[in-house]
């Protein structure tokens, strides 16, 4: 990824928010500058909960560019706690002890590096929750 791109990106991935589009009352995430259901531009940002149930998931085996010696990923489909589901890595897991149906909260990772420059990346990821249920 370049810099630039992250750097546009980078409030959106350290906060955990997502797009509420005030039209139709969708929250997308990642945030959006249109809402795909019904087209607004009128949206914003909007704090997600870091805490939701893991409904699905799937272990990519084969990864492409840098990230290919961090396969194999496993990927979540989650339910947040406001009933919005996102798609997100997860982390801190035994890839073959994953279950549908725990609970994970949100946490910030490293992603990746700025093959350019170095910079280490961060953005949002999902472990088991910790101290809850
Ligand atoms: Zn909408």
């Amino acid at each position: 990824m370049v810099l630039p791109v992250w750097w546009r990106k980078r409030i959106p991935r350290y906060r955990f928010v997502g797009a509420l589009c005030k039209d139709c009352g969708r929250i997308h995430y990642p945030p959006r500058n249109a809402c795909p259901y019904c087209g607004s531009r009128n949206l914003e940002l909007v704090p997600l909960p870091r805490r939701g149930v893991l409904e699905s998931y799937s272990i990519v085996y084969s990864v492409p560019g840098d990230n290919r010696l961090n396969a194999p990923l496993p990927i979540g489909l989650i339910r947040l706690e406001n009933g919005v589901r996102v798609v997100a890595e997860l982390t801190d897991v035994v890839p073959e002890k994953l279950e549908n149906g725990i609970e994970v909260e949100a946490v910030i990772r490293r992603i990746g590096e700025d093959g350019e420059t170095g910079t280490i990346l961060y953005g949002v990821k999902f472990r088991p929750a910790l101290g809850r249920k």
